[in-house]
């Protein structure tokens, strides 16, 4: 890939945005725009149509046209997939300009965004077309003389809502195998960071997928995103954002046609280090990039770090050097370590929650301020603080930004009291060099991925979700088709 192309990109001139419904580009009913400022220096990049509850409407019933009219759902499976091939790599082939879009829109530093955003992006929509021709029904164990079979069905108008940190590999995530189990898709992208979606949503068409299949509404979340979670023909919806989003998005569905409603949420995770991490410094280096890549702003960040006491001191001083040593700046520069924050509320929270701890006698072993003012942009330095009391805001909150909370513990027992003593339940890490306490220590932890002796990294063949407060239901891996899919019962008599 010719990385020398971003000098080029970055300043290329962006068009104002306009809704994607029934295969047509569409402004707002009423007109309304809003912009979308960069977090690299703060000004306008462009303007998005401003959605209003009628433009969800419209988009809903193109939706709802389109999947009962069998336009996508009853294609022959191969003409779907190959529909979503020719998809994904008209995604892989603008993976540069989409990625280079995507930092000047959330600040994302562009080596992680690349892999994480379009080619990502590209990999899912890949993968379930790939999978769709390998859903089979099933036949029941049923008694002589009758037959049950069990066909698995699209489930139909899918509305997906999804955040600003991941746009396009959390879109992709909904998109993939909603649109490959044959359902429409009403999608509404964060107001921050809409634009590359609405690029892949183009590339679809493109590609070949029929109009109203998948439509995208821009704006605000309480008025667009509401409109679909209150939707009575939407059948369901997917959510990755905030716990206060999710409940009102559970609230929605009991107040309309009670749809079913899956919750990817926050986290707390902890990452939990005894004194025999197998490579000390290993442990140290991935601690300090599971919390600061993509400042802080991941979902399965390790935000918590457990650290047996005999380590304690010597590691987290290794900690505050590794974290010294990663660069934060320019997102488009590839030597970039840790990008901007995403937008002037997120540095704020951020900075509140350090303030707070070093007002509760927390110690501040690096960072605590803002930096590179003078850019216009959002950037903040890698913050870790210490002497931190497991029940303190910044040890149960989460923060999404770059600011590690350090706790010590004594013993294997204590280590589980506190990684599960918070109410979220998303992502853990383990160091350890005994087999037996790893296995121990997954099945301890409350959490919907345990890391062993690394900490962040996946693929698509396994599933992600959370449990507690972090969610419910699962992106990624033949699982997720689940949300998409209903079990519909034939009971036949022979
Ligand atoms: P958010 O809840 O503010 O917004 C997420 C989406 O919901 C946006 O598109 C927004 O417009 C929409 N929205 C906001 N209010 C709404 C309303 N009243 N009705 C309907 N839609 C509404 O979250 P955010 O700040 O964009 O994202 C950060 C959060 O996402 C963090 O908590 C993070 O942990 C979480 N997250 C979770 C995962 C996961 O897989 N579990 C992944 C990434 C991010």
């Amino acid at each position: 890939m010719d990385l020398s192309r971003i000098a080029q990109l970055r300043g290329a001139a962006v068009p104002p945005a306009r809704h994607i419904i029934d295969g047509e580009r569409r402004d707002a009913s009423d007109g309304g725009r809003m912009p979308t400022l960069s977090p690299l220096d703060g000004e306008e990049l462009t303007t998005l149509a401003r959605g209003t509850r009628d433009d969800a409407e419209a988009a809903v019933a193109a939706a709802r046209r389109a999947f009962d009219d069998g336009r996508w759902q009853n294609l022959a499976p191969a003409a779907r997939t190959a529909v979503m091939l020719t998809w994904a790599a008209l995604i892989g082939a603008e993976a540069l300009d989409l990625a280079v879009l995507g930092v000047r829109e959330n600040g994302t530093e562009i080596g992680m965004a690349l892999k994480a955003e379009p080619l990502s992006a590209a990999a899912t929509i890949r993968y379930y077309a790939e999978a769709l021709d390998k859903l089979y029904g099933e036949i029941a164990p049923t008694a002589p003389g009758t037959l049950g079979l069990v066909h698995k069905e699209p489930a139909g108008v899918v509305g997906a809502i999804v955040p600003w940190n991941f746009p396009l590999m959390i879109g992709a995530w909904k998109l993939g195998p909603a649109i490959a189990a044959g359902c429409s898709v009403v999608l509404k992208p964060p107001e921050t960071a809409s634009l590359t979606l609405l690029r892949i949503a183009e590339l679809a068409l493109e590609a070949g997928l029929p109009p109203g299949v998948l439509n995208v509404v821009t704006g605000e979340g309480a008025v667009v995103g509401d409109a679909i979670a209150r939707s009575m023909d939407v059948d369901v919806l997917v959510f990755t954002g905030s716990g206060p989003t999710g409940r009102r998005l559970m609230e929605a569905s009991a107040q309309s046609n009670l749809k079913r409603v899956y919750l990817e949420l926050g986290g707390k995770s902890p990452n939990i280090v005894f004194a025999d991490a197998p490579d000390f410094g290993t442990a140290v280096k991935a601690s300090a990039a599971g919390i600061f890549r993509n400042a802080g702003q991941v979902c399965v960040a390790g935000s918590r770090l457990l650290v047996e006491r005999s380590i304690h001191d010597r590691f987290v001083e290794a900690l505050a050097d590794a974290t010294q040593a990663m660069q934060v700046g320019d997102p488009l520069d590839p030597a970039t370590g840790i990008g901007a924050v995403h937008s002037q509320a997120q540095l704020d929270r951020s900075l509140d929650f350090v303030e707070e701890a070093r007002a509760q006698g927390g110690t501040i072993l690096t960072g605590g301020e803002r930096i590179l003012q003078e850019t216009g942009g959002y950037f903040m330095a890698p913050t870790i603080v210490s002497d931190v009391a497991p029940t303190d805001r910044i040890a149960q909150e989460e923060v999404f930004g770059p600011v590690l909370a350090v706790i010590p513990f004594e013993t294997e027992d204590e280590a589980i009291v506190i990684a599960n003593g918070t109410d979220y339940g998303l992502a853990a890490g383990v160091w350890t060099a005994d087999l037996g306490r790893a296995h121990r220590m997954i099945r301890a932890l409350r959490a919907g991925v345990v890391h062993v002796n690394t900490y962040g990294g996946s693929d698509l063949t396994v599933p992600l979700g959370g449990v507690k407060q972090s969610g419910n239901g699962h992106d990624k891996s033949p699982h997720a088709f689940d949300k998409y899919l209903d079990l519909k019962t034939a009971w036949i008599s022979l």
